[in-house]
């Protein structure tokens, strides 16, 4: 792998007295698919936050290319190629399918993401392109709010937890679109609880442990156990099983 698309540098992330991350460091290379696991409340939302500038840095730095992110407002973030799917698929609900992906192009950027490439990429919303969103099911919705956020041409694509309230075949259909995003050159990264799915499309992964990074590697290098382990903070039981 080659540059580096985003660098933090330590960072300590609050919401006023109460601290959700601890000098979290990671960097994502440009291109590659990164995935952050961890239990409810680990950070991990907080984390994707604090790169779009939605939640308060602290302390530490968080690079995006060359350029130090602190002070920058979300907004320019996202003009700059920041682009986060949130959890929960917010929609438009007054609006088709097809205009639903066009509200995601206003921000101008160039780059192969057109209107046709994500229809082409997602055949299931080709099929639903005319149809208002208010009827669509809970998969097809997220599969939209994926499709939205790459008509804004991310550099950096952020997803946080897309699987969530989806039936298993539904986030299977979904999560089978990260390597088609991937192979464009988008670099994302994937928050997600559920470990299997997390691990099965990402180059590198990071786990959160109460707002601390409790362990880094490539799925295929380290063992389950050890995911396991630092996914519910057993590491430090002594003697471990
Ligand atoms: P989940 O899977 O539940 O979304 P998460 O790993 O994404 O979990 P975060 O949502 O980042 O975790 O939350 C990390 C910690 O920060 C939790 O203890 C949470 O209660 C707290 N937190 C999150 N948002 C806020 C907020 N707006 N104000 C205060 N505390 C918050």
């Amino acid at each position: 792998m080659g540059d580096t698309m985003i660098t933090i540098n330590s960072i300590d992330v609050v919401y006023g007295d109460f601290q959700a991350l601890f000098g979290v460091e990671l960097h994502v290379d440009v291109a590659e698919t990164v995935s952050i696991i961890g239990a409810n409340g680990a950070g991990k939302s907080t984390l994707l936050r604090a790169i779009c500038g939605l939640a308060t840095v602290r302390s530490g730095s968080i690079v995006y290319r060359r350029d130090d992110l602190a002070g920058v407002p979300a907004h320019r973030r996202v003009s700059a190629g920041i682009s986060m799917v949130p959890e929960g698929r917010r929609i438009f609900p007054s609006l088709t399918v097809e205009e639903n992906l066009l509200v995601g192009a206003h921000t101008g950027r160039k780059g192969p993401w057109t209107k046709d490439a994500v229809l082409q990429t997602f055949p299931l919303l080709e099929r639903l392109r005319k149809r208002n969103t208010d009827g669509l099911s809970g998969g097809e919705r997220q599969t939209l709010a994926i499709g939205r956020a790459l008509m804004a041409n991310p550099d950096l694509l952020l997803l946080d937890e897309v699987s969530l309230g989806l039936a298993p075949v539904v986030v299977k259909q979904v999560y089978e679109a990260i390597p088609l995003v991937q192979a464009q050159g988008t670099t994302v990264v994937v928050v997600e609880q559920d470990v299997n799915q997390a691990l099965s499309v990402c180059n590198r992964f990071y786990c959160l442990l109460e707002g601390r990074i409790s362990l880094t590697g490539r799925p295929g290098d380290v063992p389950k156990e050890q995911i396991t382990d630092a996914y519910f903070g057993l590491s430090s039981v002594e003697g471990g099983h």
